[in-house]
This record gives structure tokens, C-alpha cells and sequence, in this order.
């Protein structure tokens, strides 16, 4: 491997991220206490939901919501193809199955055609939740999206929305942020995402049921959280157990991470955005580019370099490794689930060719560095770097 000129990610931290995790470990109180209820009541006042949920990863977020949403053995969720497995694996482990819809060609959203198309198929009212990713931090269409489960809900069956939300965080249009616009919104606080607790995540809702039953689960089932059982006057070993839950809560320690950091992400969001000016400006103008979509309120999580496949003598995996010959951390967003074999021997149909444009995408796509502190000399070596393998490269 070459020497690394320019990483894939780089974390923004200082030493106000490192003062906040002392001061947790100084007070005594490491798990989840008044510090995560702080993050919690921030994260829904900056976002403007009812609630929000701190949790130890976006995937427990999405568990909870889907669990909330009724996802269990005999019911379903229609997501996409073109997105990180947890997305799907979730409503597997709670017994539930998925629905794959193509996503769209231009957007790289999932497709509110072919979401119609399966809940037209659902005679027998499998289907109770959609959950669209807003890929790229790019937002999915949530009033077609929101409108299509309204119109497929039966008095029986409520068809939830949960948004995949952990791409997407700052994305906010005219109608709010994204994870506002469905019936739930579940954020990732992962290493590499845009802002970050190293691991974490957040569940953001305005339905006070969901709210309930998500707390409850997220640790143990118990009727009441550690904090309450520690500060209220009520004995602590007083509590029920309602069902058998989960321990998916997000410690002080990590919460105090996410309150700084929390307080930068608009700043964060400004100079990702500074980055991306300066990589379309480069690549208006090649022909083997498809530039990403830029629609209301993207918050640029990532820079997708989508390779017009037609215009190059190479596959991307060769283009891929041309960049990182140069020392360019690159990554790849998303492998497309139907590749995976468990996905394939799970269900027969879910076959790369009944999902041609999240196909196309899986594999012309390759995510280049982003990250708010990168320079602009950084992003110059990147963009010498895709012009001159494509150069190389170009069909003659
Ligand atoms: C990162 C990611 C997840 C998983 O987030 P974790 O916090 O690591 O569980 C889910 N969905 C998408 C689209 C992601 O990019």
C-alpha cells in the first residue's frame, strides 16, 4: 500500500470532546444519567422533535423502531437494496421480513413507484413499516413516501415511516430536518458519520407511545431508567419488567462526546459543504463523472463519485485502486445487499437484475474523502488524482 495523502475520515475532535469524557469520569456516574438526558433534550430541540431517544448504535435505534412499529413474525418493511445491511438485517431480528424497492436513477433514493407496486402485492397487510435512507444525506421523496403509507394503512394495520436518518444528519428542508418527516427518525453516531460518539445513536419521534415503548426497550423492558431509579425517592429495585427488552442505552460517557459535538455541527455541515463546492466545480466538466444529486438541504455525509461506466476501458474496482495507488482513502457506498450471500439464500428473488439501478450504482460508485477538516489542497490532490486515472482509463 502507498502512503496515505489524504484519509478517508477524519474525526473533528479537540480538547473540549476530551474535557466533557473527563468530567463524566471525574463525577462518578458512567452509564446513562444526566448527561445523556442533557444530549437527549438538545439533539430534539436542534432537530424539533417530541422526543429523542439516545442509543448505542443506529442499529439498536432501527430494532427499536421497527419493534415499536409491531415488526415481528408474519409482518414486513420495504426498504431498499442500496444501503448498509442493518438497515435490512433489523426486521430480520425481530422475525420480520423485507421488501426490497429499486431505488431511482437520478437520486439514488429508494423508488416511490416501486414501494407502490409492493404494498399494492400485500393483500394480506404484511407490510408495516417503510423505511427510506437518505442516502449521501440526500432526502428520500417523504411526502410521496408519507402519503403512500397513509394510503396503504388499514384501521388493522398502520403502515409506519422510519427514516434510515444516518446519512442525514444535518438535512433539513423547508418541512424540517430529516428523521422529523416520518413517524420515527433513527440517526447513527458511528466513527466515520457526521457527527460522531464513536459509537451511538439517536431515535427521534413525536408519538408518545412509540416514545414509551422504544425507552422501555432500550433497557431491559423496564419500566423505569437507571437515572430515575437512582434519583427518585422510589426505591430503586422498585420496577416492573414489561417485556423482554434490550440494553441498547448510550453512556454518559459517550453522551458528553456527542454534546460537543452536537454544538459543532454546523460548522461541521458549512465546511463539508466548502469541500463538495470544490470537488463538483472539478468534475462538471468530465465526461466519466456522474455528478452526486444535490437536492433541498443535503447534508453531504458523502461524496459519491459515480463513474459513467461507458467512458472508461476499466471496471470501478480498478479505477478504485488507481486512487488509492495515490494515497487517496477511498470507500465504497454501498455494496448493494443482494450480493451478500446470506441475503441471496434468504430470498431467491432478490437477484441483482430485478434491481438494476441500485445495481448500477453498487458497482459504478466510489465515495472519496470528506470530512470537515480537510484542506482544499487535500481535496486538490483528490481531484488530480480521479482526472488523471481517468485519463488513463478514458475509452479512446
Ligand atoms: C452507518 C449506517 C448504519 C448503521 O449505523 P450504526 O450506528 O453503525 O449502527 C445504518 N444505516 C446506514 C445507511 C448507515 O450508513
Amino acid at each position: 500500500m502507498s502512503e496515505i495523502k489524504v484519509p478517508f475520515f477524519k474525526p473533528s475532535f479537540d480538547d473540549e470532546e476530551k474535557k466533557a469524557v473527563c468530567d463524566v469520569i471525574d463525577s462518578g456516574w458512567l452509564t446513562t444519567g444526566k448527561v445523556t438526558h442533557d444530549f437527549e433534550c438538545e439533539f430534539a430541540s436542534f432537530v424539533g422533535s417530541k422526543h429523542a431517544l439516545a442509543v448505542n448504535s443506529n442499529t439498536s435505534g432501527m430494532i427499536l423502531a421497527m419493534e415499536a412499529c409491531g415488526v415481528k413474525a408474519g409482518k414486513a418493511v420495504i426498504t431498499t437494496p442500496y444501503t448498509f445491511v442493518s438497515t435490512a438485517a433489523s426486521a430480520v431480528h425481530l422475525g420480520g421480513d423485507v421488501f426490497f424497492a429499486d431505488i431511482e436513477k437520478d437520486s439514488y433514493s429508494i423508488d416511490p413507484v416501486k414501494i407502490e407496486e409492493i404494498l399494492k402485492k400485500d393483500s394480506e397487510h404484511k407490510i408495516c413499516a417503510i423505511v427510506p435512507v437518505h442516502i449521501a444525506g440526500n432526502l428520500c421523496n417523504m411526502e410521496r413516501i408519507c402519503a403512500l403509507a397513509k394510503k396503504y394503512s388499514t384501521p388493522q394495520n398502520k403502515i409506519y415511516v422510519i427514516e434510515d436518518a444516518a446519512h442525514s444528519f444535518p438535512s433539513k428542508t423547508a418541512h424540517g430536518y430529516a428523521g422529523t418527516l416520518g413517524d420515527i427518525g433513527v440517526f447513527s453516531f458511528y466513527a466515520t458519520k457526521t457527527m460522531t460518539t464513536g459509537e451511538g445513536g439517536m431515535i427521534t419521534t413525536d408519538d408518545d407511545a412509540l416514545a414509551k415503548r422504544m425507552s422501555q426497550m432500550r433497557l431491559h423492558g423496564m419500566n423505569r431508567d437507571a437515572w430515575d431509579r437512582y434519583t427518585n425517592p422510589k426505591a430503586s429495585w422498585e420496577y416492573d419488567i414489561i417485556a423482554p427488552g434490550f440494553k441498547s442505552n448510550l453512556p454518559d460517557i459517550l453522551s458528553a462526546i456527542g454534546r460537543v459535538q452536537l454544538k459543532k455541527a454546523v460548522s461541521f455541515d458549512e465546511k463539508r459543504k466548502k469541500i463538495v463546492k470544490i470537488y463538483n466545480q472539478a468534475f462538471k466538466d468530465l465526461d466519466f463523472v456522474i455528478l452526486p444529486p444535490d437536492g433541498e438541504g443535503n447534508a453531504w455525509h458523502l461524496y459519491l463519485l459515480h463513474l459513467d461506466s461507458s467512458k472508461l476501458d476499466c471496471d470501478r474496482n480498478a479505477f478504485a485502486k488507481e486512487l488509492q495507488e495515490q494515497g487517496i482513502g477511498i470507500s465504497m457506498h454501498f455494496i448493494a445487499i443482494f450480493n451478500f450471500t446470506y441475503w441471496q439464500e434468504k430470498y431467491p428473488d432478490f437477484r441483482a437484475e430485478n434491481f438494476p439501478n441500485a445495481d448500477e450504482h453498487s458497482k459504478n460508485t466510489i465515495t472519496l474523502p470528506l470530512f470537515p477538516d480537510m484542506s482544499e489542497e487535500q481535496a486538490q490532490i483528490v481531484i488530480k488524482a480521479v482526472k488523471e486515472a481517468g485519463e488513463k482509463h478514458h475509452v479512446r
